[in-house]
Order: structure tokens, then sequence, then C-alpha cells
């Protein structure tokens, strides 16, 4: 629960076995990435704490009620945390703003289609079919024709490690805790160390909704060795990441030691393909999204543009003039800002140097690449947009995480599907075109987990997850459900 500390910055506490605790490591810093101001100290966990987590989380599993609830009551519980969120709005909201630097124009995803994605959880629970009747089989057996009975059962999957990340903190948690509370597993959440105020919050609502004390767990802490421990231990029966590939791959390795199940949503490098019918002036402000939307920092965005040769200069000039005019730069406590900072200093460094890397192997720079002069603190960069991109360039090929966008010329239809699938990863993409037929054609051919035409989207229904090194399984709906259950297959006469 929160407190006040002497300096009069709140101080949170781990949530652990149902009880409330410091634990064992002190506090540390979360900062704002607008200000570079303290805004609140959060539990440095220890791994003593997160050994202490996962042994309440295994017995909460094998001895409690909670694996062997109803999906009735398991909606109940999640329909209370829902409402215990929804009073809660504006503090989640607040808080999006000061530790994830969210502006409001991302708020209707980060806040109400996730909260609206929990609520979903709740219906989706108590509908799956946990018992799935198969057709009866007549065999011979060694005292003559028997009559079998079977079905398959889905069992939640046991103990679950969750690392969820910052860029959307209550969004890729919910992801997570939605479908792990409606199939009866328990768990431990290890938020990201830059934003983990969210999930501790969830935790002081959590503790209202009447779940037997082990089932949620949040264990907080700068170290790495926490999620590494969650992935080792023999107690933990599944982990779900949501971060980079190369931790993504560090986990893959770790979880083989038990053959743990493993969950990765990693990054991305997606495309937007402009077909040759589409209109410029509407495609501009959506495709423009990556330069501007939560600075960039989306795994699914399509920060790679692909626009027929003849077009280029008009799309890169078009996309220049919308974000130099209509996207405003600075501190998201600004309801009108559409910009806001990346989330730390380092990860500027890191762009800064993709940006320099842009210009040294020839991309046209057409806006941006700079530190905004009027915003001396705080992690600003300019909204950036590189033109002639080719796909072999670095900023074509690696994820930025950052507000910079690629436009890449391509010759006919057949060498933009080509383009956009030449990616280690698969995660996101878009098409656009007045042809809404030929859009369907193209975007079965492209090889990634989710792709939009003219902008459509729905988060809360769909299956969430990457091909190739995008990760591994999906999240969203059903599938996300079932990726928190093992299949049991009973025979009964
Ligand atoms: P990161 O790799 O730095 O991940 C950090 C998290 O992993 C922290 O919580 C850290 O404590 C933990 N960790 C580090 N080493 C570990 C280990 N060996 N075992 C277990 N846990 C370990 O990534 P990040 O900075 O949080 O996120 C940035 C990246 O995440 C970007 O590349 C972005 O594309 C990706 N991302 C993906 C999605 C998605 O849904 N696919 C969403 C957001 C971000």
């Amino acid at each position: 629960m929160a407190t006040v500390s002497d300096d009069k910055l709140p101080t949170f506490r781990l949530y652990i076995d149902g009880t409330w605790t410091p634990g064992t490591g002190g506090t540390y810093d979360i900062i704002n990435p607008a200000t570079e101001a303290v805004i609140a100290r959060a539990p440095n966990a220890r791994r003593a704490d997160m050994d202490q987590a996962i042994a309440a989380a295994r017995r909460a599993f094998d001895t409690g009620p909670w694996s062997r609830t109803t999906p009735r009551d398991r909606a109940k519980v999640i329909r209370r945390l829902v409402d215990g969120l929804e009073r809660r709005k504006e503090e989640i909201r607040q808080l999006l703003i000061s530790m994830a630097a969210a502006e409001y124009v991302t708020h209707y995803i980060q806040l109400d289609t996730a909260l609206e994605m929990l609520a979903n959880y709740a219906e989706l629970g108590e509908s799956f079919e946990f018992e799935q009747m198969l057709p009866v089989l007549v065999s011979q057996g060694p005292m003559g024709a028997q009559v079998n009975n079977s079905m398959a059962y889905h069992q939640p999957v046991g103990v679950c490690g969750l690392i969820p990340t910052w860029n959307f903190p209550l969004f890729v948690t919910v992801q997570k805790i939605g479908p792990a509370l409606a199939t009866g597993c328990t768990m431990v959440i290890k938020p990201s160390p830059y934003a983990p105020l969210i999930d501790l919050l969830i935790a002081e609502v959590v503790s209202d909704c009447d779940l037997p004390p082990g089932v949620f767990n949040v264990v907080s802490g700068e170290s790495p060795e926490l999620g590494a421990a969650l992935v080792e231990s023999p107690l933990v029966d599944k982990v779900s990441y949501t971060g980079s590939v190369a931790t993504g791959k560090k986990i893959l390795q770790a979880a083989a030691a038990t053959l743990k199940r493993v969950h990765l949503e990693l990054g991305g490098k997606s495309a937007a393909i402009i077909l040759d019918d589409a209109d410029l002036d509407s495609v501009a402000p959506f495709t423009a999204g990556p330069s501007f939307f939560h600075a960039g920092q989306g795994c699914a965005m399509c920060t790679r543009v692909l626009v027929p040769r003849p077009k280029h200069d008009g799309l890169v000039d078009r996309l220049s003039s919308f974000v130099n005019a209509i996207v405003k730069v600075g501190d998201p406590a600004d309801p009108s800002v559409m910009l806001g900072p990346v989330i730390r200093a380092e990860r500027r460094t890191k762009i800064e140097e993709y940006i320099a890397a842009g210009k040294q192997e020839g991309a046209v720079l057409a806006t941006g690449g700079q530190r905004p002069a009027d915003l001396p603190r705080g992690f600003f960069l300019q909204p950036t947009i590189f033109g002639a991109v080719r796909n072999d360039m670095r900023i074509a090929r690696e994820e930025i995480f950052g507000p910079v966008l690629s436009v890449l010329p391509f010759n006919d239809t057949e060498e933009a599907i080509r383009i956009a699938n030449e990616s280690t990863y698969g995660l996101g993409g878009a098409i656009y075109t007045t042809d809404v037929a030929k859009g369907l054609e193209v975007a079965k051919r492209i090889r990634t987990g989710t792709l939009n035409i003219n902008g459509a989207l729905n988060l809360v229904h769909t299956p969430f997850g990457g091909f190739k090194e995008s990760g591994i399984g999906r999240e969203g709906g059903h599938w996300g459900l079932l990726e928190y259950t093992e299949i049991q297959a009973i025979a009964w006469k």
C-alpha cells in the first residue's frame, strides 16, 4: 500500500502472499521522463523477496481454493477488479502521464481499451469451454466391445511469472493478468523497473477483491535478477514476457532447463504499404503516427512506410508538413501535447545513434533529428522523418523505439510485399487502399501477426502476437486464454 515518505513522495510496497511488505532492498526512485523529477519511491526487491512470492504463488495454486473455483466465481473477481480500477481511473491516468509519459491522445488505448479488455476476460472466462466433450468411441477391448467417453479438459497452466513492459503499463499487464485470473492460475508480476507503480496500484485494488492470499503477487525492483529468478524457478510453470528480442532470447534459453511454457511479445519493424490507389492526403496523418504517437514507443507501430516510387516525394512532404503543423511536442501533462519524451536519457542516446546512422547510410532527413531547443529538461526528441530509405539500412532493419519514421519507395506491389517481409520481425503492419478486397489479398501475404487495412483497429477481441523474432504465442481474446491452460485428455467408461 502506498504511503508518504519524509520528503512527501509516495512510497509503495510489495504485495506478497496477501500482505504488504517493504521488501529487503530498500527503495529506488521513479522519475518523470518529461521533467526528470522524482515522482515516487518503489520497493527495490531482492532475490529473497522474489523467492518468497514464488513460494506463495506455488502454495496458493497447489493447496489453495483458487485453481478449483468455478469460471463464474473467477469472472466475479475480475469484474470487481475492473470496478475498482474504474474508481481509480484518474489516479491511473496521472501515473500514465507522470511515469510512462503517456500523452492524452494515447489514453484511449492506454486506459479505456485496457479496462475494456479486462472486462472482456470476465466474459471470455465464463463462456470458455473448459470441458470439451469428444465423440464417443466404441472399441474392441480385451473383454469385448466397450463404449469410451472422453473430453479435453483445460486445466489452469499453474504458477505464472508475468514480466510486462513500461510503454503501455496498464494495457500490457492486463493482457497477462486477465487470462491468468480467468483460468484459475496464480501469478507473480515483475514490472518494468521504469514503470512499476500501476502494477503496485493494481495490487491495492486486488487486495479488496477477496482473492485468496498468494494468488496475486507483485515484486518490483531494479535488478534483472528478479525476472531471471522467475524464469529459472522450478516452481513456476509459465513465463509471459513483453520486451526486447535480446531478453526474450535469454528467457527462452533459461526456460529450457525446466521446460517451462514461454510466451514472448517482442519488438517489431512493421511496414505500412500504401497501394497505388490510396489517397496520400488522407493516408499521411495515419502513417505519420510512429513519428509522434507515444514518441514511437510502440512495438507494433509501422515505422517503415512503403510508397509507390512516383509518390515518394509527395508523401514525405505531406508527412513533414503534418508533424510540423499539427504535432505539439512537450510535457504530456498538457492535454494538447501529442509528442512527449522517450522513457530515459540512455534510450534517447540510442535513438540519436540511429538518426546518425540513417544520415551516414544515405537516407534523406526530411524533418527533425534534433532535441527540441525549447525543452532543455526531459528526454525529448523532435519528430523525425527519413525519406529515400533502403531496406538494407539499419534504420529500416532495426527497431528504434523512438519518434523516427522511414519512408521507402517501391516499384510495384510484388516488391512492396517482398520489402515488408524482408525483416527478422513480424508483429504489425498496415495497408492503405481504396480497394479493400485487394487489401485483404495483400494482407494474407504479409508474414506478420497483426495487420490493419485503412487504419482499422480492434485491440479488445483480436489475437495479438508476432511471427518470426517478434515473439511466440498470442495474447488477446480466446487465444490469450488458451495460453494460460494445459490441455488434459480424460477418458472414462
Ligand atoms: P528489456 O529487454 O530491457 O526488458 C526489460 C525487462 O526484462 C525488465 O523487467 C528486466 O528486469 C527484465 N529482464 C532483464 N533480463 C532478464 C532475464 N535474463 N530474465 C528475465 N527477465 C529479464 O526491454 P524493455 O526496455 O522493457 O522494452 C523495450 C523493448 O520491448 C522494445 O524492443 C519493444 O519492441 C519491446 N516491446 C514489445 C512489446 C510487445 O508487445 N511485443 C510491447 C512493448 C515493448
